[in-house]
């Protein structure tokens, strides 16, 4: 497998010199463009790793199927779903025009910023430093890692810089969407989006997923299965945005990605991925590490369709 995968890597490097690493939020500047790495974990608890994978990068969008599991069992389905839709939107991540235009006026999904925002919102806790607290020992078990912390510079980056987002934010308040306050609510929203990862913590979010939510090192059951297959679902529906259709057909994977390079990718009862490669495309996904999802799922005949 080891070799498997270092030649997904090799054969897919060149594709690190196609597009841009983020700057819309300036410290993901710093990211190394040619960087590449994957992680995979299977259902026994294999670990193969081949090219940049001891490299940190921040999680972004990645980590909204799993505060959307949080959301879920923190307010039951039906809660969650009478405040964000189910519908892929055809928009960029970061779209606001539709916001205005659907009846009710509630994002289309939990994988674009705004319903990500309004998901975050959802969380439960006493203030919002216990909210923080019971989103990171989340992130912390579903990855099983205890070290899991946030990119305080990224994090500052993108508080600084992240109006489009307050802007989607104080629209869903004044449509009496979100309830909470909007400076506490994306202030949680920037530190989840800027827990560091590797592709090993992405790979072993993926396998547990891919365990229906069970976590395979402890048999502790870590969310319910039917959360698990919501989040799967989105992952397919949405999970790469307004590539989601095409992506679903060259890849087949329930995958999420993240403007920090990231991918996650879960493969029923088989396995967790997590790739990495900053240098994405206009979508925001990363093109390497796409590449490398086609490679594994075409070598190892992963599609679920
Ligand atoms: N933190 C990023 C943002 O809110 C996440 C977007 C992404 O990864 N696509 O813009």
């Amino acid at each position: 497998m080891e070799q498997i995968l270092q030649k997904i890597i090799d054969d897919n490097r060149q594709y690190t010199e196609y597009g841009n690493v983020a700057t819309y939020i300036p410290e993901l500047r710093k990211a190394s463009k040619n960087d590449l790495g994957i992680c995979v974990v299977d259902m026994d608890n294999n670990i193969y790793e081949a090219g940049n994978c001891g490299k940190k990068f921040t999680i972004q969008s990645v980590s909204k199927p799993i505060t959307l599991a949080l959301a879920l069992m923190d307010n039951g389905k039906d809660k969650v779903f009478s405040k964000v839709g189910m519908e892929p939107s055809g928009d960029p991540f970061n779209s606001i025009m539709k916001l205005e235009t659907s009846k009710p006026s509630i994002p289309y999904n939990p994988m674009i910023n705004a319903g990500a925002i309004m998901i975050t919102s959802m969380i439960k806790g006493k203030n919002n430093a216990d909210k923080l607290n019971r989103m990171m020992n989340f992130f912390k078990n579903l990855s099983g890692n205890e070290n899991l912390s946030i990119n305080e510079e990224v994090y500052m980056s993108e508080k600084l810089t992240g109006d489009r987002n307050r802007a989607m934010a104080y629209f869903l308040r004044s449509e009496g969407v979100l309830t909470e306050n909007v400076e506490d609510v994306l202030d949680l929203y920037f530190k989840q989006c800027s827990i560091e990862v590797t592709v090993r913590d992405l790979a072993r979010i993926g396998v547990n997923l891919a365990y229906q939510g069970v976590d395979m090192l402890t048999g502790k059951r870590l969310m319910d299965e039917e959360v698990s297959k919501i989040v799967k679902t989105f992952m397919v529906t949405c999970g790469m945005y307004d590539a989601s259709g095409e992506y679903a057909i060259s890849v087949g994977i329930p995958s999420k990605s993240g403007v920090g390079g990231g991918i996650m990718g879960t493969v029923p009862s088989k396995m967790g991925i997590g790739v990495f490669g900053p240098s994405l495309d206009e979508k925001g996904n990363s093109i390497a590490g796409i590449k490398v999802m086609e490679s594994i799922s075409e070598k190892l005949n992963l599609s679920i369709f």
